[in-house]
């Protein structure tokens, strides 16, 4: 069998004509295998969704329990016939409950990595290397100049800026799945033992989190009374909010607010300019180019295949190190604000 009569690209995403389902498909079909619970790799409206339970977990607190018509959930190295292809999933490092699907048929196995990275996350499971033929990466940050710092030295710098100014607020824009509980626990890893205050549309993925075991220490809804002087409470204090938050009238109750925002993009300054971030912290859920190419070259698949992010860069790095490799070019999916 040729890989791509086992994967392949469609419009909808990567589709698997044996087995008949896709993985992370950007609209509705009858089954699809979600690799993690970010908003463009998990839509709600499919018939059947195969899932890690900590992946359908997600999909139900962010869609509601009718996210789809049957859940069919799927633990970490657990086997399942899927129309006589076997299908597991492995973990990815990206976020609580994220998989790589394995997809096995005739002698032949695909890896699909979903979003992935390889450094710790004291949030989810770590990488795991599966060798296979055929090694399906994303590419978000597949270029030499991107290269994430020790996300313990990021956290340092927020820490630091709290011992500089205790009257200030410190307002710190991280996507709500993965990221915010992410800097949570590694602030607490630094010491940082204070109650930690959060916007109200983090609330139920924090909560998620700690049903799944994730320690995230006391938080306190980021709420202020109408009465004055409350707004002083905020002082020296750390408030974890969607990045989207970060600019609107919601941010003004909060005294004089030092302005952070974790993601990968801060290595840009340019990005970090725009949006008028004054604390930059670089922390990213994705892999950076040393990690990717790392893993290629851990994996050692006969060939990579590309499918999102800046594939042409990785695509010619396989190329000069005598890989086979190739750009899928799909489309929908989008790491913005990761
Ligand atoms: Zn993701
Ligand atoms: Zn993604």
């Amino acid at each position: 069998m040729k890989p791509e009569e086992l994967l392949h690209p469609t419009p909808q995403g990567l589709y698997c004509p044996p087995g008949d389902f896709f993985i992370d498909p950007v609209a509705a079909v009858s089954r699809a295998i979600i690799t993690h619970g970010h908003a463009d790799h998990a839509r709600a409206g499919h018939g059947a969704v195969i899932g890690t339970p900590e992946t359908l977990a997600i999909m139900a607190a962010r869609y509601g329990e009718a996210f789809t018509e049957a859940r069919e959930p799927l633990a970490y190295r657990n086997k399942v016939d899927v129309n006589g292809v076997t299908v597991w999933l492995a973990p990815a490092g990206h976020v609580l409950g994220s998989a790589q699907a394995v997809i096995e048929h005739q002698g032949l196995r695909m890896v699909v990595t979903g979003d992935f990275k390889r450094r710790r996350d004291p949030t989810c499971e770590a990488f795991e290397v599966v060798p296979c033929d055929i090694f399906i990466s994303e590419a978000t940050f597949a270029l030499p100049v991107f290269h994430h710092p020790h996300t313990a030295e990021e956290v340092r710098k927020l820490i630091d800026s709290l011992r500089q100014f205790p009257e200030r607020a410190h307002l710190v824009g991280a996507y709500a799945l993965g990221k915010a509980q992410r800097v949570i626990c590694h602030l607490r890893e630094e010491g940082y033992d204070e109650p930690i205050y959060i916007h109200g549309a983090l609330q139920a993925l924090c909560d998620l989190y700690r049903e799944w075991g994730v320690d995230l220490g006391e938080l306190r809804p980021a709420t202020v009374k109408d009465d004055r002087g409350s707004k002083q409470d905020f002082a020296g204090k750390v408030i974890i909010c969607p990045p989207s938050a970060v600019q609107t009238t919601w941010a003004r109750r909060f005294p004089d607010p030092v302005t952070a925002f974790a993601s990968g993009w801060m290595r840009v300054r340019q990005r970090a300019k725009q949006r008028g971030v004054e604390l930059p912290l670089i922390i990213s859920d994705h892999a950076d180019w040393e990690e990717l190419t790392r893993t290629v070259e851990d994996v050692d698949p006969r060939e990579l295949w590309v499918t999102h992010g800046r594939e042409d860069a990785f695509v010619r790095w396989a190329e000069i190190n005598g890989r086979i490799a190739r750009p899928l070019r799909l489309v929908g999916y989008e790491d913005e604000n990761e």
